[in-house]
């Protein structure tokens, strides 16, 4: 299998994200979903890990088999707060036994009731350290905020300790968001600070309305009020919600790739509907 960073070496990228499944039936579904988007021959995918490690096992299985199956490499997410650094360390290892060389470090978010969620880590940047030092070799992507995390009170604080993560790493993936405009000025601001690591903007085909919402809310990421506008008046209409999901994509891509980006990482949400239509829409050839 091969790394993020010689896939983005060689050329744009183009990769999914799936999350674990939480049934047997959601787990027919992503193995339906991941064999219905292979034939766009994705450069990489990637697994979501549970808030505080709830979907541990899962992402771990996920990962594994993908990766192992699939003529793609699969990157595991893996957060660091609340954990110990055996934990991670034993996954680490698990991951290299099994072949896995891709991992997204992430920081994770505190429990949502404020209490202490004990572990060994706080942020990001020590799990890149934890990772790089494995004997696995693994190749390290983080995540980045181009609307500013939503724990940071002030923004060039936010960016330094962004672009001093980002320098350990290989590349870095966003969170996602719809105004392209905040995706390039946080590329202009790393620049500015000398930081030049690739990183790879999120586009999220919406499928539901209070989904968005809440992940929007979570995440800090603002929906522009023409968006507001169409989601209120779709709102009883899901069909009409996913297809906007596309639309809104679909000109998000479009933009991004106008503007040179080093590669678009597509929210699959275990369903290929949309990341095909996607595909037809901007006319991208298989493997692109
Ligand atoms: P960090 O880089 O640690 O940053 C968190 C906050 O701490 C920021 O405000 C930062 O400015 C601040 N900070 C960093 N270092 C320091 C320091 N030394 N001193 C003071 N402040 C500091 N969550 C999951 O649970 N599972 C997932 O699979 C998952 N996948 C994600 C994938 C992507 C592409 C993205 C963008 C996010 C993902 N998340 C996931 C969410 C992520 O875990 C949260 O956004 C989390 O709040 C922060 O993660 P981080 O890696 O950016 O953390």
């Amino acid at each position: 299998m091969v790394k993020v960073a010689e896939l983005l070496a060689t050329g744009r990228t183009m990769s999914f994200e799936f999350f674990p499944p939480k049934s047997d039936e959601a787990e027919r579904a992503l193995e339906k979903a991941v064999g219905e988007l292979a034939p766009l021959e994705p450069s990489f995918v990637s697994v979501t890990y549970g808030a505080l490690g709830s979907t541990k096992e899962r992402t771990r299985e996920v990962v594994i088999r993908m990766n192992a199956e699939q003529a793609f490499p699969c990157v595991a997410h893996l957060t660091c707060v609340g954990h110990t650094r055996s934990d991670l360390v034993a996954l680490l290892d698990e991951y290299a036994a099994n072949g896995v060389e891709n991992i997204l470090a992430l920081g994770g978010d505190p429990p949502a009731d404020g209490s202490d969620p004990g572990g060994d880590f706080t942020y990001a940047s020590e799990l890149v350290e934890l990772v790089r030092a494995h004997p696995g070799g693994f190749g390290v992507g983080v995540a980045a905020h181009p609307e500013v995390h939503p724990r940071s009170s002030d923004r060039s604080g936010d960016r330094e300790r962004l672009a001093r993560k980002l320098q350990d790493a290989d590349y870095g993936i966003t969170q996602f968001f719809f105004d392209v405009a905040d995706y390039v000025r946080m590329v202009d601001e790393l620049e500015a600070l000398g930081c030049t690591t690739p990183v790879i903007p999120s586009v999220m085909p919406l499928i539901n309305v209070a989904g968005v919402r809440r992940m929007a809310g979570m995440n800090g990421s603002k929906i522009p009020a023409h968006l507001e506008a169409e989601l209120d008046r779709r709102a009883d209409d899901p069909d009409a919600v996913v297809a906007l999901g596309v639309e809104v994509a679909t000109q998000l891509c479009s933009e991004l790739l106008e503007a040179g980006v080093p590669g678009v990482h597509l929210y699959a949400m275990n369903r290929s509907a949309s990341l095909r239509q996607i595909y037809d829409n901007l006319g991208l050839h298989r493997g692109r």
